[in-house]
């Protein structure tokens, strides 16, 4: 059995949380795309962990945790993390890395910064970890796979080359210190030497993993609207979110993947720059939603950024359920709500005054003012509730009004930051 587990919005959703715990019952789960850029918080018996490299089922003794070919890999977090999660007790987890991952060099968090500082007022509010100048890199054929390390004679003069390239950018463009090629094949040499333990052909192993029934999981990062066709561009990442993209980011036949659990978020958040529509724009009002929200408030995992915060967006929701090909729906953070006497729904975008449920293209997008409903609070806290029918009433219809907007099944509810922590409805 093959899972995904994606994100419907811009990220944050919760996919961390979920994806360890349904690690549990997996043999192996996969990261396929993005890099170090989001960051996943977990928190179980070990502690709180903020993962930004390494799989949310590293935890597991049982399970293998593989970095798919789709991912900027960045090996000097790949070590940090382990290192990490062993210095406070976790067993050392099973790793295996692609030999088609491409490896995210220093000079593309370089890159990453001078461009933000070049762009001045209209920077895209990148993490700075080097995710976009990796990908343009990968696509313009001048990136490094795992296997390249390898070949010492090749890597030399691929190493040489590239630099020449990236040097003139360095000096006539960004005014900054130039790449020193030898400086750079030694460091190289470093990540070999880290990354060799794990490295595999990966599409092979879970070829034979699938003929032998294991169940595969698919670890999505960021979310449909952070996707560079079909997210808000160019406010994106710059790898596919969608869980078709789990299939050529780990190595699989499309049609292997079974089950697409979609992570929906009972309010909205983003982090970084772009169209947002039902953003809260009351400081005061995000504020307190923020402080409220996740575990410990809504502030990146990655950059400590205090998120943006918004009412929930059924119009982007549901496109983003949509556009993953969900097949069923965890809907979370709903505890946080419990405050509020009622909650502001968005069901339409008004757009050069007409209102439409489909969501539109960014150009349009920037034009939309969200169409309101408000929906009755349950002022409670329900965290602790395990069973679906013990929720408020305001609280079950409030899922259920979410679950027709998306069209898609709500088959969990979120209602903690805790593994165990959610409520599992009954078919
Ligand atoms: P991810 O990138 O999608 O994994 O999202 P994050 O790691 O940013 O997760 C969002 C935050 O919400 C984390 O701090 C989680 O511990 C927390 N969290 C996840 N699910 C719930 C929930 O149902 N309720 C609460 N209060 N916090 C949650």
């Amino acid at each position: 059995m093959v899972r995904a587990i994606v994100g419907a919005n811009w990220g944050d959703e919760g996919k961390g949380k979920i994806t360890d715990m349904l690690g549990e019952q997996s043999d192996i789960i996969i990261r396929f795309q993005g890099g170090s850029n989001a960051g996943h918080t977990i928190i179980n018996e070990y502690g709180k962990f903020s993962l930004h490299m390494l799989p949310s089922g590293v935890f597991y003794q049982h399970t293998t945790s593989i970095i798919g070919n789709g991912v900027a890999l960045n090996i000097p977090f790949l070590q940090k993390e382990i290192d990490e999660i062993v210095s406070k007790g976790v067993p050392r987890p099973h790793i295996l890395v692609s030999d088609r991952a491409q490896i995210l060099m220093p000079y593309h968090m370089e890159f990453d910064a001078y461009e933000e500082e070049r762009l001045g007022g209209k920077a895209f509010g990148s993490t700075k970890s080097g995710i976009a100048p990796f990908y343009s890199d990968k696509y313009a054929k001048i990136g490094f796979q795992v296997s390249e390390l390898f070949d010492d004679e090749i890597l030399k003069e691929k190493v040489e080359r590239v630099a020449e390239q990236k040097n003139i950018i360095l000096e006539h463009m960004y005014h900054k210190p130039l790449i020193n090629p030898n400086a750079l094949l030694e460091t190289l040499h470093v990540y070999r030497d880290i990354v060799e333990p794990y490295v595999c052909d990966v599409a092979q192993y879970l070829r034979k993993a699938i003929k032998e029934g294991k169940n595969i999981l698919l670890e999505g990062q960021l979310g449909t609207l952070k996707d560079p066709d079909f997210g808000i561009y160019p406010m994106v990442t710059s790898s596919s979110t969608l869980a078709a993209y789990g299939a050529i980011g780990a190595g699989l036949a499309p049609y292997e993947i079974d089950n697409i659990t979609c992570v929906v978020k009972a309010y909205s958040s983003a982090v970084g720059a772009g169209e947002f529509v039902t953003e809260i724009l009351d400081e005061e009002e995000a504020e307190e939603l923020r402080k409220r929200g996740g575990d410990g408030g809504e502030y990146g995992a990655t950059t400590g950024r205090p998120r943006r915060m918004g009412w929930f967006d059924c119009v982007a929701s549901r496109y983003g359920v949509q556009m993953q090909g969900a097949t069923e729906v965890v809907f979370t953070v709903l505890d946080v709500l419990g405050y509020l006497d009622e909650i502001p729904v968005c069901v339409g975008y008004e757009i050069d005054g007409e209102v439409t449920k489909d969501f539109p293209v960014t150009a349009k997008l920037k034009k939309a003012k969200p169409v309101y409903e408000k929906l009755p609070g349950w002022k409670s806290d329900i965290s602790g509730i395990t069973k679906y029918e013990d929720l408020p009433e305001n609280c079950r219809k409030y899922i259920e009004f979410v679950e027709k907007e998306l069209g898609v099944p709500i088959k969990m509810v979120s209602n903690g930051p805790g593994r165990h922590e959610i409520i599992v409805r009954e078919a």
